[in-house]
């Protein structure tokens, strides 16, 4: 019985998608399985699926019917034409470390983006390093480099994210897919900030992508996962490799985050409308330098968004005039966002990117990094853009 169709709209797809007809006791919520075993009736039931006449649960570090159920929903939204699988991992890192680790052999090449997530980064250049992976960073956005980076023969994989973090920078799908296929190299997307509901990398001819799903799949900071989807093949292999690898996501979480999807597409339009609206307050406010917002077309991936996206989400960066005690004073100063890391959720999350995630650094290594010690990072929730955008005005006019 089909779920939904690629023609569905969005939200007809969040609530839909991937999900059978035919309910387990007819109950319309999916049921939590929480069995770390699965039992054989007999001998012979055992031997059918040892010779694969039955698919069935084994183990739960295998598989876990309500983690399968999470699954099938995430890799139907980001692949509606159904040609897509999707692993479930425990948190967005273990998407990205299970997916690396069984990717890349001893010996191999990596090329990763330089402003990518910062323990991606860390995992590539110190773990992976260790296991005689060799990588190679190239500048977001710079394909020259990106094409100079390849090494033929050994590098397996191009690693990049979009938007990426802090100044939501858009990579040219096209002409990373152009690059790797020259040279038969693997691509991977970490889509965290876009999402599906506003960029498609498969569509483009990305091989794998990844979002942690803590974010704006679960939605609701409630619970943590990550999620790998693509090639059926691959995916199948990435699945062997998290059985030993041991990191699995939990029946509970995974429960949580279907719950979380059937709004994912009224979240998405609310993040990304309400991101806009608070982008656009800020670039005409006088005590901001500048805002970092694809939307925008002062953004130097305008074009390019504009063209791959369908909306920009709730994530503004932006640089206020101040310095870093003024700038934390000014976040002291908002009322509706919490001071927190990560992002997607419905409570609207901000941080000092200074002293949130590059804390241990001084101003000059900071900034050797690309981190301005007056950079304010916004992830717009589900609030009314009205009060969100007078809260920032009340705190900038005591910058
Ligand atoms: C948060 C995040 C991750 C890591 O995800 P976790 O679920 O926290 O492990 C990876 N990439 C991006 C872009 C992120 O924002």
């Amino acid at each position: 019985m089909p779920d939904t169709t690629p023609d569905h709209g969005p939200s007809t797809a969040a609530v839909h998608a991937g999900e059978p007809r035919q309910r387990v006791e007819h109950s319309i919520t999916p049921a939590i399985f929480q069995a770390a075993t699965y039992t054989f009736v007999d001998t012979a039931a055992l031997i059918d699926f040892q010779e694969g006449r039955v698919a069935r649960e084994e183990y739960g570090r295998y598989g876990n019917p309500t983690v399968r159920a999470a699954e099938a929903k995430l890799a139907a939204l980001e692949s509606p034409q159904g040609d897509a699988a999707a692993l479930l991992c425990p948190s967005g890192m273990s998407a990205i470390t299970t997916t690396i680790l069984s990717m890349v052999p001893s010996g191999g090449h990596l090329i990763l983006t330089d402003d990518c997530y910062r323990r991606t980064r860390q995992f590539v250049q110190t773990l992976l390093a260790r296991l005689g992976v060799e990588h190679t960073v190239v500048p977001a956005c710079d394909y020259a480099a990106l094409a100079d980076a390849v090494r033929p023969g050994q590098t397996r994989l191009i690693l990049s994210e979009s938007p990426t973090n802090p100044y939501l920078r858009v990579a040219d799908l096209s002409q990373v897919v152009a690059i790797a296929r020259q040279h038969r190299v693997k691509t991977l997307i970490d889509a965290t900030f876009a999402t599906p509901h506003n960029l498609r990398p498969l569509d483009h001819g990305i091989d794998l992508v990844i979002h942690s799903c803590t974010k704006y799949m679960g939605g609701h900071n409630d619970l943590l996962a990550g999620v790998v989807i693509g090639n059926p093949e691959i995916i199948s292999a990435l699945r062997q490799s998290q059985g030993i690898l041991g990191g699995i996501c939990d029946p509970h979480s995974a429960y949580l985050l279907m719950r979380g999807l059937k709004t994912f597409a009224l979240r998405m339009d609310r993040h990304n409308s309400t991101g806009m609206a608070v982008a656009r307050f800020l670039e005409s406010h006088p005590r901001v330098v500048r805002v970092h917002y694809p939307g925008l077309e002062s953004h130097p991936d305008h074009a390019v968004a504009i063209d791959q996206m369908r909306g920009f989400g709730g994530v503004v960066s932006f640089e206020v005039e101040g310095d870093l005690e003024s700038t934390a004073r000014f976040i002291d100063s908002l009322r509706i966002p919490y001071i927190a890391p990560s992002l997607g959720g419905v409570e609207s999350l901000v941080e000092q990117p200074a002293l949130m995630s590059f804390y241990e650094l001084t101003s000059e290594q900071r900034l050797a990094v690309g981190m301005r010690d007056n950079l304010v990072r916004l992830s717009c929730g589900i609030e009314d853009a009205e009060d969100l955008i007078a809260d920032l005005k009340q705190a900038l006019e005591q910058l």
